[in-house]
């Protein structure tokens, strides 16, 4: 095991910024597998996990029972952390601009349709070592304008050919649940069992250039692209949301550690013994089928139904009750579906976000995932 430290900002009159990863086993030896936790900075049960992990997977390595490589990003958003306003954590968004730590990473895939052109055949080993070797130089050559950029080039830089990619987030208060690409079910679905999850949501293209897309929609963006030549879907990248924001308890953390261990071992990447894979909890859902509700109205949002609960079109949530007005107004989708997302906060103004269901239509079109 070795750890470096990545420099985010070390200019001589500002605060300075690092990013520390951990390496497990050997690169260009079995399957590459890269892990961050917590890219919206305040995602304490996604970093809780990845200290569980880590503990285990020093071990593992000591034991020489990691087959291949496995990169360990614990605190994937030492920027966001740093971000306090009147006493909360405030780590989604870069407050210097606005943006979300989680949109806007370089999609490689528009410069490689150029680059490759005439150089990929029918030799998918081939294929895959070339698009490597490629999208690598096309993330090292991005020249970073400002520290939230930097630290989006640092951790795509790890990330761009690994094999598989786990990025682990949480929701303001949810079960938990997955985005994956859709050419990617057969390979994260496992992942589903093993972490019961509830919901598995998938898109090719779900908006904004989100980490784990700009890590596999590559592969498939190329393999529409070049009809002639094999191309793989090459990354299983998944974004896990671990519940809600205060579901931070180690009951919860070891048991979605054990979870991500036994996957990577069945993956064939851990030299551990495997359990079966549990019965799954859910089929993938397409990410067009969600359907986000917002408050009609100002007011104390109660909830009717419970996470996880399966609602029918027009049956309400919740309410959302105007202490002044009195007007109490029901909250419901137009669909069925789980409900299986919500916000943390109990008085909402109009237009505030209220909860997600997911339904099993699609429906939505344009950008699919929230701000
Ligand atoms: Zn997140």
């Amino acid at each position: 095991m070795h750890s470096t430290k990545h420099p985010i900002a070390i200019e001589d009159s500002v605060a300075t910024l690092n990013l520390t990863s951990f390496h497990y086993g050997a690169p260009g030896r079995g399957k590459k597998v890269y892990i961050q936790a917590a890219i919206h900075a305040d995602e304490v049960p996604a970093m809780l996990v990845a200290h569980l992990l880590r503990g285990q997977l020093e071990k593992l390595d000591a034991e020489g029972r990691i087959k291949g490589e496995v990169i360990l990003v614990p605190a994937a958003n030492p920027l966001g952390l740093s971000q306090v306003m009147h006493g909360a954590p405030f780590g989604r968004y870069d407050l210097s601009t606005g943006l979300n730590f989680n949109r806007s990473y370089r999609h490689v895939a528009t410069a490689l349709k150029t680059a490759l052109a005439g150089r990929l055949g029918v030799d998918a080993a081939a294929n895959v070592a070339l698009i490597r070797e490629f999208a690598r130089s096309e993330v090292a050559a991005w020249e970073p304008a400002d520290n939230a950029a930097t630290l989006k080039k640092i951790l795509l830089g790890m990330a761009i050919d690994a094999d598989i990619v786990l990025d682990l987030h949480c929701d303001n208060e949810a079960v938990l649940h997955m985005y994956t690409g859709t050419p990617l079910v057969d390979v994260i679905q496992p992942l589903a069992d093993l972490m019961g999850a509830r919901v598995l949501l998938v898109a090719k293209e779900s908006g904004g250039e989100a980490f784990d897309e700009a890590c596999s929609r590559v592969w498939w963006d190329l393999a529409d692209h070049f009809i002639d030549a094999a191309i793989p879907p090459a990354c299983a990248a998944v974004t896990v949301e671990l519940r809600g924001e205060n579901d931070v308890n180690y009951d919860y953390a070891q048991q979605d550690a054990d979870a991500i261990l036994q996957y990577l071992a069945h993956q064939g990447v851990l030299d551990i013994p495997t359990t079966a894979l549990p019965a799954a909890h859910c089929g993938p859902t397409p990410l067009d089928a969600v359907e986000p509700l917002a408050a009609p109205h100002a007011g104390v949002l109660v909830f009717r139904k419970r996470l996880g609960d399966q609602v029918a079109a027009g049956e309400p949530i919740a309410d959302i009750v105007n202490p002044v007005s009195g007007q109490v107004t029901p909250v419901a989708a137009s669909r069925p579906g789980l409900l299986f997302a919500s916000t943390a906060h109990r008085h909402l103004l109009r237009g505030m976000h209220v909860c997600k269901v997911a339904g099993t239509d699609s429906f939505r079109s344009g950008n699919l995932l929230s701000s």
